[in-house]
């Protein structure tokens, strides 16, 4: 009666599992493919890990940084614009073919030249309170009740 052929047996048929007694080869054996399987399951991992790597890491390719240029050599704010004008100055200039003005409710209270004038100021307290309400409402109520009796008194002589 032929045995199955397994792979111990095969092992064994080539003699190098001379000395061990069969249990020791089937463990052997049983040892060897779960070996294999996790060697194969491992190798399986890694592929996915390598692939999520490279993944990542095109993503991070894609994200290159982007320096931000800082815009060092223009400055949007001259320093005169913060200059307080002396008291024998005047408080309005021109300025590059622009009308500035002294306007004290800027840059914390200290003042700055803008383009407006106090009055046109939006910072100004006395503007803020807004809505310029002219009453220019005429209240005429003339009641006109002329009441006409008093006739001329007949004069007795
Ligand atoms: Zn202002």
């Amino acid at each position: 009666m032929p045995r199955a052929r397994t792979a111990y047996q095969v092992e064994k048929d080539k003699g190098t599992w001379g000395a061990l007694s069969e249990e020791q080869q089937i463990l052997q054996a049983v040892q060897a493919e779960v070996k294999s399987l996790k060697d194969a399951n491992l190798r399986l991992k890694n592929n996915k890990k390598d692939g999520e790597k490279d993944k990542s890491k095109s993503k991070k390719k894609q994200k290159q940084k982007k320096e931000k240029k800082v815009n060092t050599d223009r400055d949007p704010e001259p320093k005169w614009k913060l200059s307080t004008p002396k008291q024998s100055e005047p408080k309005q200039k021109v300025v590059e073919g622009k009308k500035y003005y002294w306007c004290p409710h800027h840059n914390d209270g200290k003042g700055k030249w803008m383009l407006h004038t106090i009055s046109e100021c939006r910072s100004n307290p006395n503007n803020s309170d807004g809505k310029s309400t002219q009453h220019t409402v005429n209240v005429g109520h003339s009641t006109g009740h002329g009441s006409g009796t008093s006739g001329g008194g007949g004069g007795s002589k």
